[in-house]
């Protein structure tokens, strides 16, 4: 049985970033998500701009470039068909860490794990093979849990 004050739908980088962000506000969050496994389907295969300085920010730079393929990409990124070439600036404005996807969420979920989120994989939120016995909610009229799911959040 858990208690937990937020839930969030899905283990991608969105929501094992949130996670760790609520841990440092110290809420307590459950991460479902519904593949048991994490999946190497190739998706991004980077992270730049404003992301990177909020990552250095919580100290977790380091991290991501020690797991990337190229932590120091020459600043010319791919935007949809067009190749924007910063390789003539002095002081380039984007910088970039060339990291698959994948190894970005196991990146975010090893730290979100860190702080203390539960990351239960093979579980898929608001539909009904959540399983009752793995969520219950706390008895609070402005719970959101219980706005959005309803008695099926009774505390146990
Ligand atoms: C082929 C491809 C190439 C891409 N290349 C780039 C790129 O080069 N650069 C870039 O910035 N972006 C790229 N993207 C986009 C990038 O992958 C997405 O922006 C990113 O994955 C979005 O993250 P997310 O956490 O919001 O959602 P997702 O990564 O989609 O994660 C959502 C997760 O939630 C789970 N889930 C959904 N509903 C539920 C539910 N009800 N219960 C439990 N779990 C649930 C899903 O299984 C999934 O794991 C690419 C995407 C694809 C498909």
């Amino acid at each position: 049985m858990t208690d937990t004050d937020v839930i969030i739908a899905g283990a991608g980088p969105a929501g094992l970033m949130l996670a760790g962000e609520l841990c440092l506000a110290g809420v307590r969050p459950v991460v479902l998500e519904r593949y048991p496994q994490p999946r190497d389907t190739p998706k991004a295969s980077g992270i730049g701009g404003q992301i990177l300085n909020l990552l250095r920010y919580r100290d977790l730079l380091d991290r991501f470039e020690a797991a990337a393929s190229d932590p120091h990409p020459p600043p010319r990124f791919p935007f949809g068909g067009v190749h924007v070439d910063l390789r003539g600036l002095v002081d380039p404005p984007l910088r970039a860490v060339a990291i698959a996807q994948v190894d970005t969420e196991r990146v975010l979920a090893e730290h979100a794990a860190e702080l203390g989120t539960e990351i239960r994989r093979g579980h898929e939120a608001g539909r009904n093979p959540v399983p009752r016995h793995h969520i219950s909610g706390r008895q609070q009229g402005r719970s959101c849990r219980r706005a959005r799911y309803g008695d099926r959040f009774r505390q146990r």
